[in-house]
């Protein structure tokens, strides 16, 4: 493992959040300056394609970068697009019952309003 790829995956590891990968570029920098946009890419997609990481499309900009690659839900804030995990493993196997055979893979957005939002929006 190179020394870029390292500092990705612990940069990624500390975080609690789902970065973009300009967000990661932009930590990557503060650590290691002289790290070029395009090496942080590259490496995010080989990550990507090692499942070392999973890669999200988000339907209302930039992709963001999941440092647990097994299958998991998420949590979407509309008011402010936190994004968190939540484990989903019951509705799966609910799923699995009701369809009599295994769920191969699955992606499962959940859209709410964050407690912080919510807060906000009842002021
Ligand atoms: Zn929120
Ligand atoms: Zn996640």
């Amino acid at each position: 493992m190179t020394r870029q790829r390292a500092l990705i995956l612990n940069i990624m590891q500390e975080s609690p959040k789902h970065l973009t990968a300009d967000e990661i570029f932009a930590l990557a920098r503060q650590r290691m300056p002289g790290i070029a946009r395009g090496t942080v890419y590259r490496n995010l997609k080989l990550m990507e394609q090692a499942h070392e990481i999973a890669k999200l499309e988000m339907s209302d900009g930039a992709d963001r970068f999941d440092k647990t690659p097994t299958p998991h839900g998420h949590l979407y804030c509309d008011g402010c697009g936190s994004l968190q995990d939540i484990p989903v493993i019951g509705l799966v196997r609910e799923i699995e019952d009701a369809i009599g055979t295994e769920v191969r893979s699955y992606q499962l957005t959940i859209h709410y309003l964050c407690p912080a939002c919510r807060k906000e929006q009842a002021q």
